[in-house]
């Protein structure tokens, strides 16, 4: 019998374990240490968040990407992509249809389109800024100098989400093509750090070569950056990438470090991601019943929505829309939760 119960109340108790406890708390597909996880992990999100659960409106602005990303569907290299990239009148009104729902948070996302400019980023930042200074923008534009950075930071955006993937140079060079590096991925978040963003970091779970030890040091470093968010998913892979036949992350393993990760940040804002929802049709409850208290509904245009495909059959449809927000509203009760429509900046809870 492994001293499960001594080490998760240390975790909580400490914030950390050391980094062999770790990994046996992260390689162990036990009934009895999951729930031991879970409970810790929830009660100490319900401490802080209660049953509310902070609701994000994410619409996907371009699919267009210079890059090459070896897991990721919309990679340059898939000519089998409808592309779209859209324009401020059509982002303005995902953020009006957004609004009129309650939505006080936006969440722009997209490749790393180059026709996308920092002109444009601005321009847009700052109209939704200027129209609805009540709620929080959020940028995932992918990797930008630290001037480009400044400019967004000025023109109203106050949060950006960027995940490290993984904190193994050489781990981060087998998912990424050349030219990508571990050390760049650290320079943006640095710089988004030190501007003044709300940062969001994270990593997928499962992805092709990751090992125990990586994971481990992932989430050192997640504790040594102290990012306000973090994103969590399995790995999913899709049919037009070079990891097409790469098998998906494991639910319970993602579930583990999503709850290891909110006894490590118990403030941290903390998604029950898209990812985890598409993997199992109970994903999304669960990642809330194991520690996770944000939900990002899409708020993109319905018709252009399937060409985001990161991954194959991405749920973005029932409550993972922002149409269906009545249908989370009533699986979140369904679990005793409901949705916090309030901004949720870190720091003010
Ligand atoms: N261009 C932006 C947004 C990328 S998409 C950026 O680079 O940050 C957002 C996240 O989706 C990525 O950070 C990655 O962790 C995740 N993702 C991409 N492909 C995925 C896949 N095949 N399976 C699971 N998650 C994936």
């Amino acid at each position: 019998m492994m001293p499960w119960e001594e080490w998760v109340e240390q975790l909580r108790r400490d914030r950390t374990l050391l980094p062999d406890r770790l990994a046996l708390l992260v390689e162990t597909d036990d009934a009895e240490l999951e729930t031991l996880l879970a409970n810790a992990a929830r009660s100490v999100a319900r401490l802080h968040f209660g049953n509310g659960v902070y609701v994000r409106g994410l619409i996907e602005v371009s699919n267009y990407c210079r890059n090459g990303c070896y897991y990721c569907g919309i990679r340059s290299a898939n000519r089998g992509l409808q592309r779209y990239r859209l324009n401020k009148v059509q982002i303005l009104e995902c953020c009006r249809i957004g609004y009129s729902l309650g939505f006080r948070t936006f969440v722009l996302q997209g490749g790393e389109d180059p026709l996308q400019t920092d002109d444009f980023v601005e321009e847009v930042v700052s109209a939704i800024h200027t129209i609805w200074p009540d709620c929080a923008i959020t940028l995932s534009l992918g990797e930008k100098s630290r001037e480009s950075y400044e400019r967004f930071f000025r023109a109203g955006a106050s949060r950006y989400l960027l995940r490290h993937e993984t904190y193994d140079s050489a781990h981060y060079r087998s998912l990424h093509p050349p030219g990508m590096s571990r050390d760049n991925r650290l320079r943006c978040l640095d710089d988004l750090k030190s501007i003044g963003y709300q940062t969001g970091t994270g990593i997928m779970v499962g992805s092709p070569g990751q090992t125990v030890n990586h994971l481990v040091d992932d989430l050192l470093f997640i504790q040594r950056f102290r990012p306000q968010m973090i994103g969590i998913g399995p790995f999913l892979p899709h049919h037009a990438t070079p990891f097409a036949h790469e098998p998906a992350g494991n639910l319970r393993q993602t579930l583990r470090l999503l709850s290891i990760l909110r006894l490590m940040h118990p403030l941290a804002l903390i998604p029950s991601t898209t990812a985890l929802a598409t993997l199992s049709p109970e994903g999304r409850t669960r990642g809330i019943l194991a520690g996770a208290n944000v939900v990002m509904p899409n708020l993109s245009p319905s018709s252009l929505r399937s060409n985001y495909a990161l991954y194959d059959d991405k749920a973005c449809l029932g409550a993972e829309s922002a149409e269906g927000i009545a249908q989370l509203q009533s699986q979140l009760e369904s679990i005793g939760y409901r949705i916090d429509w309030g901004r949720g900046d870190f720091g003010d809870v």
